[in-house]
Formats: C-alpha cells, structure tokens, sequence
C-alpha cells in the first residue's frame, strides 16, 4: 500500500520561487568585477533567472544542455546558477585557476553550448576559444564591453541578453532525478572527472546543510561565502541560503583579508564560509586592524584541515564558533560537521574545545564507515585508522561520461582519506591516502604535524610531507614558510613538537621555501613537495 500524499518533485526552481514569495526583500549585496558593490534582493534574482532562462530557452538550446560558467561569486552567477537549473539545462561551474588546457579539456568534455564569463575572464576565453569545439555562444557577464568585442568579436552581453526574455518564463516540470548541475573534481590524479548533480541530490542537501547541527543557514544570517561558487557551488550556499531566505553577501574576485574583513564589518556578515588559507590572511587582516569582527557569529570552514590554532583563535579572540567540516565535490559536498552532543555539557572546558577540533559528525542523509585493505569494516574507537567510504542522498553514483566506475565498494564511494572514527560518529581525516606517511611500517599523519607547525608563531604557513629514507621507507619532513619579520631556526621549530606527540613521528628535518604550491582549489600540491625535496634526507 502506497502513502497518500502528494508527490512534488524536488527542483531547483521551487527553491528560488520560495526565496522570491517569503524573502523577496531580503538584500543580495554583490561586489562586482570591477569593485562597485550592487544591492539586489531575491525578488530581483528570481526575475532575472527567469528572464535569463527565457532568454536562453530563445537561443534554442535543448534540455539537459551544459551552460558553463568561468565567474567569480557575484549576483548575476546567482542568476545563473537558477535560470540554468531551473529551465532543465545543466549549470556547469568551471575553476578559472586551472591550466589552460584543463580549462580545454573540461568545457570540451562537458559539451558546453554557451560560456558566461566575468570580464577578468576576457583575455583567457579569447586565448581558448579557438580550441573550444562545441560552445556556440560567448556572454560576458555584464553590459556592452568594447574590450571584449576587440578580443572576442561574436561575443554578446548578459545585461543585453537578459532584456530578451520573458519575466513570466514559467518554470518547467520535470523528473526530480534530472542532471541540475556540473563540477568536475580537480583532479589531482589523470583528468578532471564530471560529478553530474540531480536537482533531488541538491534539494536534499540543502535541507541537510540547513540543519541546526549542520550549518543551519536562517533568514537571521548575513552570509558571506568565500568559497568560491565554482568550488563544489560554494558548497551549495546559494541553494541553501535560497531556501532559508538568508541574506547573502557576494565577495567578487578580492578575497585579501582586508577586502573580507570589510564586507563583514560593512554589510554586518553573520556566518562566514570558506577554506583555512582563506581565513588565515583575514586574521592577519583583522589584527593588524584592529577589527573585532563584531557580527561575525559562526565561520564554517574545510575542504581542508583547519588547524586548532586558528578555532581558537577564533574563539578567544573573537567570540567567533568555528564549525569544522568536512566533504568533497563528489559529496556536493557535505559529509560531516562537528558540533557538540548534549552530554559534552558535563565535560571540562579544555576537553570541549579539542572536541570541536575534529570533522565531526556525519549529518543525516550521509552514513560513513573506515575499511582496511580486504574492505573489512574496522572498529569505531576513535584509534582505528582506516580507508572511509561514504554513501547517501548527495553522494556520487557515476563520474560523468567516463568508463571509470572503479571507485564504488559494495554501493559505497570510496572518498581516498583516512581516517578514524569515534564510537559517537566523530570522524577525525588523518590523511589524503596518499599523503599519509608510511615510516617503518607506522603510520604518520602528515595533518597532525602540519596542525602543530602552523601553531608556532614565527611561521606563516607549513606542509609536512613523506619523502624517501633507506631505513624507514619514508620519513616526514617540515616544509615551512616563515612569517613577516621572522627567522626561526630548524631546532626551535622542531622542539615545538616535543611532548605534543610521540618522538619517533617529529620530521626529521625543516627545509624552508617562500611558498607553497597550491593547487586550483587552494589545496598545498604535496606531489611537487615530495618531488622537490624528494632527496633532502641523502645528504
Ligand atoms: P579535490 O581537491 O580532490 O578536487 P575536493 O575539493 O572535493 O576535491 O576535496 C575533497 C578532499 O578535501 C577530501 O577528500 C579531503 O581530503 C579534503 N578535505 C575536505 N575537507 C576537509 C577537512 N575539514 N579536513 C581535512 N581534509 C578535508
């Protein structure tokens, strides 16, 4: 016997008709490409999407069509982001920090039909295009732009473009399970893989990302995502933030710490989203300041281990709750967050901080669980390493148009970390698995280390990673880039570990650079570390 109740399907449309009814005067601020600082509302961004979807329904595009995006996180994105979705296309977000030719390889893949693109992006498009097969047609996000005409002589405009279409578009009905949007993973391994999301997966994590004990988005919070909305779409902000009514704050291309720590202090940002890099040059910012960051309630970091140091220095110096998470775009992405249980009340003060130190716990909708090398499933004692794999309502089934399906155990994904879990469900990474150290057949993880590195006042940022060594296979080394004005020496930095883990996990040896490589998403490219300093422990 069948349930009697309707049956709607979740689509991406009724998220921002919903945004429109209960919170269409609920600000949108948006700092442009060029600096100036729009204020629109979710009404505003509700018409427009549907203009825009009228509009791209005209230039005859079929449904499930890819649209691809090269922008920073401004308004018109948003736009986007529901016009595309919301008309049956498929919003295909691309990472304007990759090389050139992953940038080919992607939009090629995806069969992109039409690129919108901030002007920052001009002189890159007009470089590609020439090897861009399938897009038929260039928008520039904004007005008439003659630079833009010079370089890319058939390019239109979006604020043209847009004044072709119908403000009374009626959104489409279809199947729940339709393709929504497009983010390819920034592979670190081969090349980039499509992770193809349904407008169910992303309904359905915007009511798991709006649970208290996850982020809880409310239209009460002002919120600020840095992460960057072709980033696993700004973690799925702009859905969830719809659904909440919250109000938004739309950081353009600065993300220096002065830039963010103006945005929260001018448009009075209560929830602050992004990765640890992100929020170390807004601390610096804020002291050198002076700012108190006053409105700032909650930031939500991850999509890399964020150090203790910088949760507390949060806390203590600024009354700021850090709310850990962890994920990836394969998860859309959210997987854990950490917050307290109610019997943590009953534990001293110090033990609830290192609580909150972890990835936390999985929210529902995600189960988790650690394996060893069989794929045995291996205890929850919070001391257990093990390879994690994860399944749920957002969580890949298929890479898109590839034969590579190798990656699912038994209808679970397996995610390529390691790492421990509590038998509360506190889910600690150790390590990417190819990152983690293997030294005399014991297991070193390089986050640990980095997380106690980092901590030391006389260095403005550090890696740890595994390189050769005949006795031990593999021994940690510390790649360290000194602070401003600093000049710490190896021993001091290498006594900072002392009493803080065992002796034999202590790198061998400190090298310094001046930076660290990152990758597209802002991630330290361990591989070019392990490959530059692959000889230091010979000499
Ligand atoms: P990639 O960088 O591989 O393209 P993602 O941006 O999806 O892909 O990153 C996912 C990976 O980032 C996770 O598998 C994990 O290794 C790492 N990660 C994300 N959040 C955290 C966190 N809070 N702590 C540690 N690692 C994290």
């Amino acid at each position: 016997m069948l349930g009697q109740m309707m049956t709607q399907p979740l689509l991406i449309s009724s998220l921002i008709e919903h945004a429109n009814h209960y919170h269409g005067q609920t600000e949108i601020i948006s700092v442009e490409t060029d600096g100036t600082v729009t204020e629109t509302n979710w009404a505003q961004v509700a018409e427009n999407a549907r203009k825009l979807a009228s509009a791209l329904t005209k230039l005859g595009l079929a449904l499930h069509d890819r649209i691809g995006t090269l922008a920073w996180n401004n308004r018109r994105h948003l736009e986007i982001y529901f016009a595309t979705s919301g008309a049956g296309f498929v919003c295909h977000t691309v990472n304007p920090r990759l090389f050139p030719e992953q940038l080919t390889y992607i939009i090629n893949h995806a069969q992109d039909q039409v690129l919108f693109f901030d002007a920052t992006f001009i002189p890159l498009v007009a470089a590609l295009k020439e090897h861009l097969t399938e897009v038929k047609h260039y928008v520039l996000m904004g007005p008439r732009n003659e630079d833009a005409i010079s370089q890319i002589p058939d390019v239109q405009f979006y604020d043209d473009l847009i004044e072709t279409g119908d403000a009374g578009f009626q959104w489409p009905c279809f199947d729940e399970n339709t393709a929504s949007s497009l983010c390819y993973t920034s592979g670190t391994t081969g090349n980039p893989k499509g992770v193809l999301y349904s407008h169910r997966s992303t309904v359905l994590h915007s009511f798991g990302s709006n649970t208290r004990d996850v982020i809880g988005f409310s239209a009460m919070d002002v919120v600020l995502p840095v992460v960057p909305m072709f980033h696993v779409n700004a973690w799925g902000s702009p859905y969830a933030c719809a659904m909440s009514g919250s109000r938004m704050v739309l950081p353009g291309p600065d993300l220096h710490g002065e830039a963010l720590v103006k945005l929260i202090d001018t448009y009075g940002v209560t929830l602050a989203m992004g990765v640890p890099t992100i929020w170390q040059g807004l601390l610096a910012y804020a002291e050198q300041s002076g700012s108190k960051l006053e409105s700032l309630g909650r930031t939500v970091i991850g999509g890399a281990a964020c150090p203790p140091s910088m949760i507390e220095t949060f806390r203590e110096t600024y009354r700021v709750e850090t709310i850990h998470a962890w994920g990836m775009t394969e998860m859309s992405p959210l997987g854990t967050a950490n917050h307290p249980l109610a019997k943590h009340g009953d534990l001293p003060v110090d033990a609830q901080h290192t609580l909150r130190e972890s990835q936390g716990r999985p929210c529902f909708g995600v189960e988790l669980k650690i394996v060893n090398d069989d794929g045995k499933e291996l205890p929850n004692d919070g001391e257990t390493q093990g390879d994690l794999l994860v399944r749920g309502y957002w969580v890949l089934d298929s890479y898109f148009q590839t034969q590579d399906q190798g990656l699912l155990q038994d209808g679970w994904f397996a995610t390529g970390d390691v790492a421990t879990i509590d038998p509360d469900g506190y889910m600690t990474v150790c390590d990417r698995s190819k990152d983690i150290i293997k030294s005399g057949g014991e297991w070193i993880s390089s986050v640990e280390l980095e997380n106690i590195a980092v901590a030391h006042p006389k260095l403005a940022t550090a890696a740890v990673v595994g390189v050769p060594h005949p006795k031990w296979d593999e021994r940690p080394i510390l790649v360290a880039v000194k602070a401003d004005g600093e000049d710490p020496t190896e021993e001091e930095l290498l006594a900072f570990f002392d009493g803080k883990i065992a002796k034999w996990q202590v790198p061998d040896k400190v090298v310094f650079t001046d930076a660290l490589p990152l990758n597209a998403t802002g991630k330290v490219l361990k591989r070019n570390l392990r490959a530059e300093f692959a000889n230091v422990l010979d000499e």
